[in-house]
């Protein structure tokens, strides 16, 4: 049997921690094969962002056009987009190509508030992505973003997660590692809200956590594994990584 296919849409992340470096690598750690489409090239490091070239939205196009005219991915992870021009063309290819088991990280902004999705961007991802995926794997500040509720407790992110569907998504995954206490995230879809508790790892080395998360669900899914398992195994994946931190620079390295 050939590995499984996982596409990855995301930034270039050129300190390696987090965007289509970090996914490539949990890929490839979980046995699967990885595509790539660049939608930016950042400049960071472990200190922070410092400059953002958003790929011209054709450009972004012609990258999937070749890919997916050519083979069919098992799975799809979207990370970093770049503009409102960016959704419409990802919404465009997963139409097109009839793509499933899409897993969406609506990355709005780096940890430290550098935003990397504007307003108008923001709402063509409510608009035209979150009813074309199968997951929606939103952090905290993510959610909160996405559907105005402020969230402070299980039940809060549980509410979030439910309005996420309201939006039009299938399921969300509302990941609770900016809780205070316990990492718990909370998966909700028309069947209920289900909460998957994980215990803290305790270290700075968080660069590229998200994008890690929604990569390792991604793959899962691509091995067929159903969402709730998936979920479960991208916890774990993600916990492993994080006790194993790659540490460099003077800032935030990440997980392994
Ligand atoms: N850079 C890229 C390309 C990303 O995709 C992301 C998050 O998804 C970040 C930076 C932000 O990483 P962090 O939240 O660790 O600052």
């Amino acid at each position: 049997m050939t590995a499984p296919i996982v596409l990855t849409i995301a930034g270039s992340d050129p300190s390696g921690g987090a965007g289509i470096q970090a996914d490539l690598r949990a890929i490839a750690a979980l046995g699967a094969h990885g595509l790539c489409a660049v939608t930016a090239l950042t400049s960071q490091n472990s200190a922070g962002v410092h400059s953002v070239f958003v790929t011209p939205p054709e450009i972004l196009a012609s990258q999937l056009e070749s890919i997916l005219a050519d083979t069919r991915p098992d799975a799809v992870k979207i990370g970093m987009l770049g503009g409102a021009d960016q959704v419409e063309v990802v919404a465009r290819s997963i139409q097109k190509y009839e793509l499933t088991n899409v897993v969406l990280d609506p990355v709005l902004a780096s940890t430290a508030g550098v935003p990397l999705l504007d307003l108008e961007g923001k709402s063509a991802l409510i608009r035209a992505l979150l009813s074309r995926c199968a997951v929606a794997t939103p952090n905290l500040q993510e959610a909160q973003a996405l559907t105005g509720i402020a969230i402070e407790s299980e039940e809060d992110a549980a509410r979030a997660g439910y309005a996420l569907l309201y939006l039009g998504s299938p399921a969300a995954l509302v990941t609770g590692g900016h809780f205070a206490e316990e990492p718990q995230d909370v998966l909700v879809t028309a069947g209920g809200a289900h909460t998957l508790r994980g215990e803290r790892v305790h270290t700075r080395h968080t660069h590229g956590t998200g994008c890690l998360f929604s990569t390792a669900l991604a793959t899962h899914l691509a091995f067929g594994l159903d969402l709730r398992e998936a979920a479960a195994h991208a916890k774990d994946f993600v916990a492993r990584s994080l006790r194993n931190p790659v540490v460099i620079g003077k800032g935030r390295g990440y997980p392994s």
